[in-house]
This record gives C-alpha cells, structure tokens and sequence, in this order.
C-alpha cells in the first residue's frame, strides 16, 4: 500500500465489494427504510464457483417479501454489474429478529413501527411481550389490538397515550 495505489486493483475484490454494497442496499418491500442488512437477512457475500454468491436467509417462514428480496438482490447485482452471480437461500440456522442490527430497530421506531422487545428466545418471546413502548410518543402504556398487522410479521398495536395505533415488529 502507500501513496501509489495498485493498479489495476485486484478485480476480485473490488467485484466482491461492489456487490456487497449493491446487495447491503437492497430494501425490504415491507418496511422500506430497511435495508437486508439491517435486517440481518443478508447473510453472506463471497466468491465461489458460480461468481459471486450472496446468502440471505428467509425472515419469517411464508412471508412473501422474500422472493421478492432474492429478485431485487439478483437486480441490484446485475445493475452492479455482477454477470456472474447467485442468490442462495439459506434456510438454517432460521432468521431471529437477533439479527437485527441496532441501526435497523432505530430506523423501525423513526418510521413509526415497534422494533423486537428482547431476544428471540428470551422472555418476550417464550411469555408473550410484556411491554411494547409506542414508537411516536415513547409511552409504555400500549396494548395489544390483533396478533397480526399489516403482514404477518406484525402485531397491531395501540397507545394508549398518543391513541396512535402502530404495527409491531414481532420478536422471533
Ligand atoms: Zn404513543
């Protein structure tokens, strides 16, 4: 390294890095201001024998945004670039909202959705969330309206401060 940079750099990297920001910046279809890899959806993005492979692993099992992210992440590649490129689906270890990234649970809350309580094999999710604070105003006093939101993904919710209702990201 130095002041001269090589040249021409490395194509392999410089492949697998532009396809790893090309894939990292791929937005879920249901809460846009997320990306898969604040998610934590994106799993991998390496080279192999069919080019660049990029690993994602389904979030909740049936949720029809993931053939959806695969075709955008397959897009995002090609517009990159990438000819030579595969989208896995990786589906074990299962996707917990653990994988979550602390940068994606405040975008959740800035766009008015209730990030995971707790851990997925914690508390919450083994009892039932106890405490869901409502993502406009900050209270804790909230209650449940319906097990489903606008997706599967989502419980209903309801602040009892602020009367918002707001969708909660539930923790799995
Ligand atoms: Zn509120």
């Amino acid at each position: 390294m130095g002041e001269v940079a090589a040249f021409p750099p490395e194509a392999g990297d410089a492949e697998l890095a532009a396809a790893h920001a090309a894939a990292a910046a791929v937005c879920d279809p249901e809460v846009p201001v997320l990306t898969i890899e604040d998610l934590g959806v994106l799993r991998a993005v390496t080279r192999g024998e069919a080019g660049i492979e990029v690993t994602i692993t389904p979030t909740y099992s049936g949720c029809p945004a993931m053939d959806l992210i695969a075709m955008q992440v397959d897009l995002a590649l090609e517009k990159a670039g990438i000819s030579r490129r595969t989208v896995r689906l990786s589906l074990s270890p299962a996707w917990t909202t653990d994988w979550m990234s602390e940068a994606g649970k405040e975008k959740l809350r800035a766009y008015g959705i209730a990030p995971p309580v707790g851990k997925a094999r914690g508390r919450a999710a083994l009892f039932g969330v106890e405490a869901v604070a409502c993502p406009h105003c900050g209270s804790a006093e909230t209650e449940r309206v319906s097990e489903f939101g606008s997706t599967a993904c989502k419980a209903h919710w309801r602040c009892l401060s602020c009367r918002e209702p707001f969708d909660y990201f539930k923790c799995i």
